[in-house]
């Protein structure tokens, strides 16, 4: 355990959502835990702001190991307006002055960070795969690819304070439930002269084909530029189908327009973690494997020998993906259609 300032607190932002708090913000707190450990008699507090949050989530949270679990509700932060969420989030980092703010790059995350940092004047690092404590200094070191993913860049804020970072969904585990949390759960009620925001939520809907969830998929078939043409894209579709998979992209197929941007995994597009992942006619670039390498089992059909892909696969198929992904469907249907899924 290093040194530090006493009695400072480190926050992770749990998020509320209509199902209950997302486990993603699990993740967050593992990350505090680890940093908590590091920093002689911090607290690590979990803030988590909406409507109606229920008990059990609130549990879930303390029995991670935090500290305090700090609940501020009401009916107007039901939805995420960021002027609601930021204003009330701004005023609890005023009233407490936390050293660390935390929350996963989520679009709450990415959201709702930038905006209360802007209101403070703190800094804020986007997307950390790791976070770390300097010895020296205490503070927190911030650790994110840049350069296009080349470089693991190390940013650290000396003077703003509170030191803000959002962390890349499924880069962290989560933590092992605690036999006995010792976590005082707050709930206040937020001021109303906080909530001033001109916005109303009036609704919200999927966009056609994007309802598939692909942080969360345990099987995804992605397709890339080896694709050719935008139709030829079903045949990535009817793989997925078969084998119950959702549907990812590269980079290359998303700025064609073939699928559209919620399907792209990589650097600028979403961290998976599936159990299955099958890279169909993707060259596997350093960008797009910062999306994917942590799969359990990485499946990858490519034509070409040398393809970067074929270095991160558990199964390296080396052929024309409009024999092998055809071949492919026809051996599972056939299996299915003998009940032998
Ligand atoms: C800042 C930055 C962020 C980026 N973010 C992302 C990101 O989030 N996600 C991402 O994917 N990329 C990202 N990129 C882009 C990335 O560098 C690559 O350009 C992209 O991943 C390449 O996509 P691809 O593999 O589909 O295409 P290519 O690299 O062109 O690969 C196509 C592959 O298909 C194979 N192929 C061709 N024909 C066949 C066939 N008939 N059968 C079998 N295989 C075949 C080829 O051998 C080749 O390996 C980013 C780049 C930058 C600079």
């Amino acid at each position: 355990m290093m040194g530090g300032r006493t009695g400072e607190e480190i926050w992770t932002i749990a998020e509320s959502t209509e199902h209950g708090i997302n486990p993603i913000s699990l993740e967050v707190i593992w990350r505090g835990l680890q940093l908590r450990e590091k920093l002689s008699n911090a607290r690590l507090i979990t803030v988590v702001l909406g409507a109606g949050v229920g008990d059990d989530g609130l549990a879930m949270v303390a029995s991670a190991g935090v500290d305090e679990v700090v609940c501020v509700e009401h009916e107007k932060l039901g939805h995420f307006l960021p002027e609601n969420h930021a204003a009330v989030l701004v005023d609890l980092i005023e009233r407490r002055r936390p050293a660390i703010v935390l929350a996963a790059a989520t679009t709450y995350g990415r959201t709702l960070l930038p905006y209360a940092a802007a209101k403070l004047y703190a800094g804020l690092t986007a997307d950390c795969t790791a976070l770390d404590i300097d010895q020296e200094t205490c503070n927190l070191l911030q650790i994110r690819p840049a350069i296009g993913g080349n470089i693991l860049a190390t940013i650290e804020t000396p003077v703003a304070r509170p030191q803000m970072a959002t962390v890349r969904p499924h880069s962290s585990p989560t933590p092992d439930p605690v036999d006995r949390p010792h976590a005082v759960v707050n709930r206040e009620v937020a001021d109303e002269r906080l909530l001033t925001s001109l916005v109303r939520f009036t609704g919200s809907e999927n966009l056609p084909g994007d309802e598939v969830s692909l942080a969360n998929a345990d099987r995804i078939v992605a397709g890339g530029r080896g694709l050719k043409k935008p139709e030829n894209f079903r045949l990535v579709g009817d793989l997925a189908e078969l084998l119950g998979a959702a549907v990812g992209a590269s980079r290359e197929a998303v700025d064609r327009g073939w699928i559209s941007y919620p399907h792209q995994v990589g650097l600028s597009g979403k961290t998976v973690a599936p159990e299955l992942y099958v890279a169909v006619g993707i060259s596997g670039t350093i960008q797009h494997l910062a999306g994917m390498q942590t799969a359990h089992s990485i499946v990858a059909i490519n034509n070409d020998p040398d393809a970067q892909i074929f270095e991160v696969a558990d199964l390296a198929i080396q052929g024309d993906l409009f024999t092998v992904v055809p071949l492919l469907c026809e051996r599972l249907a056939n299996r299915r259609g003998a009940g032998n899924e």
